[in-house]
């Protein structure tokens, strides 16, 4: 059996209970070393063949994960942040049902709930917005032409910018060409739960010149829109005035 693992943004207390359990059970871990925290694999037990897949290619991966099934072992194939994300994960868990192999997957906190938590940030706040655009800069990787930055940012919903923190001249182009005032708040969370978190708050025009003067290039997540600003309308839930199927409102 192969378990893909949700590792969480970098904390090592930051994986769930049952990835934690896997991890320790699994005869063979791949990790996605070049963002989990590698401190993830002291929960690995003795004699655990550990594998770093940052220098491995999709074929090798397998090869690993099809031979250690082949021998009755079970792994754990560690993904950073949520494996749902830009974790590639499909490529994988298609190729090993083409072989027969049982999979499955652990979710985890995803680097984007990290950076929120740093900011102690809410994206869906009554009158502001309540939409979460999770997406990133067309880049080596292409975006389908209707997912381009500029014309997601058309809605003013809040936005979640993944890698892209290397390339914030031509995030903050596309999100004025989307319309966006160049005031809109904006906030750029570098290794968000690591240690060496940086967490900087600018504007949607300063993008690019915040992050640069702190030396902020990768592994960084860009939020963007009018939930990290001051203004906001309550919510009905917790209004005196609201009924709700728990409690009854006072007029
Ligand atoms: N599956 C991962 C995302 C992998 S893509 C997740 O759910 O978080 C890699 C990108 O994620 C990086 O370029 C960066 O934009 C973001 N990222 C990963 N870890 C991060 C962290 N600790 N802090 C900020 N951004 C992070």
């Amino acid at each position: 059996m192969v378990h893909f693992v949700g590792a969480g943004p970098g904390a090592p207390d930051l994986i769930t209970l049952r990835g934690a359990r896997l991890l320790a059970e699994a005869d063979v871990v791949v990790y996605a070393g070049s963002l989990v925290n590698p401190a993830l694999l002291e929960r690995c037990k003795d004699g655990c063949a550990v594998y770093n897949s940052a220098v491995m290619t999709l074929d090798e991966v397998l090869s690993v994960l099809l031979d250690a099934e082949a021998a009755g072992k079970t792994s754990v194939r560690l993904h950073t942040g949520d494996p749902a994300l830009y974790g590639a994960i499909r490529e994988q868990t298609d190729a090993l049902a083409a072989h027969g192999v049982a999979w499955d997957v652990t979710p985890g906190v995803s680097s984007l709930f990290g950076a929120a938590a740093a900011l102690g940030a809410e994206f869906t706040l009554p009158g502001v917005s309540q939409s979460l655009v999770v997406t990133r800069l067309a880049g080596r990787t292409d975006v389908p032409e209707g997912e381009r930055l500029r014309s997601l940012a058309r809605h003013g919903a809040s936005m979640a910018i993944f890698l892209s923190a290397g390339l914030l001249d031509r995030v903050r182009e596309e999100l004025l060409s989307g319309g966006l005032p160049g005031d809109t708040p904006a906030a750029v969370v570098y290794k968000a739960t690591w240690p060496e978190e940086k967490v900087l708050r600018c504007t949607v025009d300063s993008l690019p010149e915040t992050a640069e003067a702190a030396g902020v290039r990768k592994t960084a997540i860009v939020f963007v829109g009018r939930f990290l600003g001051a203004e906001y309308g309550k919510s009905r839930l917790y209004d005196p005035s609201f009924t709700t199927e728990y409690r009854r409102g006072k007029p």
